[in-house]
C-alpha cells in the first residue's frame, strides 16, 4: 500500500483564505483590525524564525502584528510587567509568548499571567479547563490543526481507536482531550474516539501503536515510529519536527510507514502550517469576543 499524502500546507492555505475574508468583515463591523503581539525573549534562532513566520501569516490575513523583543537577560518580573501592559491595552487582542524562554525565567508563572481572553495559544488553566469541559474559548493551535486536518481530509475520528504518543501540555494531552470529546471542531464525527495515550514510560510501545486506526505522534524523536509499529491501513499524523543537519524530519519514519499506512502527513508540509493557521483563528476569535462584549 502507498499512503495518501495529507497536504497540510494546502489545507492551511484554504483556512487562511477563509480567515482573511472573516477579518475583512470584522474590519467593516468594528473599524479596526485584530491585533496579535508576540513576545520574544532572547535570540534563539528557531524562535526568531517561528515568530517571523507568524508575523508574515498575520499580515497576509489582514491581522495587525507586533513583535515585542526583550533581551535574554530579562527577568521574570520584567516579563510579567510587559504582560500586564499588554493585558491592559485594549488595542491588543491576542498575546503569545514564544517558547522556550531562557533560564531562569519561570515559564509557568509567565504563561499564567496572560489574560485568558487574550491567551491565543490556549495554555492558561482557564482555557485548558474550558476545553476539557467541552466548551472551549480557544483550542491550542497544534492539536486544533490536527483536528482540522482530519476533518477537512474527511477522516472521521468517531468510533475509531486513536493512539496519541506523547503527553505534553502543548500537544499530547490536548489531543487526547479533543479526540475523546462528544463533538469536535468539525462536529461529532471529528471526536468520539476511544483514545489511548502513550509516553516515555509506556512498555512495548509498538504493541499499542499497532492497535491504532489513527496514530497521532508528538514525541520529538526523529523517525522513531517505523512500519512495524503501524497497523496496515492506519492513518498516521506526524506532529514531530526535528532538525537533522539542515533537514527537517518528523517523529515517523516516512519512507517505511507510508508503505503500510492508508494516509500520512509529511514533515515539513503536514501539521506545521496548520498550527499557524489556528493561531490566526484564535486571534480573530479573541478580537471578536473582546469587541462584542
Ligand atoms: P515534549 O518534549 O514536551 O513532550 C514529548 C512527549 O513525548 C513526552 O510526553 C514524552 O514522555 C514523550 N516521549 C518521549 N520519548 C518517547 C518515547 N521514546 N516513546 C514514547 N513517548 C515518548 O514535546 P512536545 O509535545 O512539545 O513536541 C513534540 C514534537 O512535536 C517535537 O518534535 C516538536 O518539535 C513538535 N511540535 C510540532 C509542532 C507543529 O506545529 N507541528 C508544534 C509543537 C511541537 P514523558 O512525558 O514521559 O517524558
Amino acid at each position: 500500500m502507498t499512503a495518501r499524502i495529507l497536504d497540510g500546507k494546502a489545507i492551511a492555505n484554504n483556512i487562511r483564505e477563509e480567515i482573511a475574508v472573516r477579518v475583512s468583515a470584522f474590519r467593516e463591523r468594528f473599524s479596526t483590525s485584530p491585533k496579535l503581539v508576540a513576545v520574544l525573549v532572547g535570540d534563539d534562532p528557531a524562535s526568531q524564525v517561528y515568530v517571523r513566520n507568524k508575523e508574515i501569516a498575520c499580515q497576509k490575513a489582514g491581522i495587525q502584528s507586533d513583535i515585542h523583543r526583550l533581551s535574554g537577560a530579562t527577568t521574570t518580573e520584567e516579563l510579567l510587567a510587559v504582560l500586564d501592559e499588554l493585558n491592559a491595552d485594549p488595542k491588543v487582542h491576542g498575546i503569545l509568548v514564544q517558547l522556550p524562554l531562557p533560564d531562569p525565567i519561570d515559564t509557568r508563572l509567565v504563561l499564567d499571567r496572560i489574560d485568558p481572553r487574550k491567551d491565543v495559544d490556549a495554555f492558561s488553566p482557564e482555557n485548558v479547563g474550558l476545553m476539557l469541559q467541552g466548551r472551549p474559548r480557544f483550542l491550542p493551535c497544534t492539536p486544533h490543526g490536527v483536528m482540522q486536518l482530519l476533518n477537512r481530509c474527511k477522516i472521521a475520528v468517531q468510533g475509531k481507536q486513536v493512539v496519541v504518543v506523547g503527553r505534553s501540555d502543548i500537544v499530547g494531552k490536548p489531543l487526547v482531550c479533543l479526540c475523546m470529546q462528544k463533538s469536535g471542531p468539525g462536529g461529532p464525527s471529528n471526536a468520539n474516539a476511544t483514545v489511548t495515550c502513550c509516553h516515555s514510560q509506556t512498555p512495548d510501545l509498538g504493541e499499542i501503536t499497532r492497535r491504532a486506526d489513527i496514530l497521532l505522534v508528538a514525541i520529538g524523536k526523529p523517525n522513531w515510529i517505523n512500519a512495524s509499529m503501524v497497523k496496515p491501513g492506519a492513518v498516521v499524523i506526524d506532529i514531530g519536527i526535528n532538525r537533522i543537519a539542515d533537514r527537517l524530519v518528523g517523529d515517523v519514519d516516512f519512507d517505511s510507514v507510508s508503505q503500510v499506512a492508508s494516509a500520512i502527513t509529511p514533515v515539513p508540509g503536514g501539521v506545521g502550517p496548520l498550527t499557524i493557521a489556528m493561531l490566526l483563528e484564535n486571534t480573530l476569535r479573541a478580537a471578536e469576543e473582546q469587541l462584542s462584549s
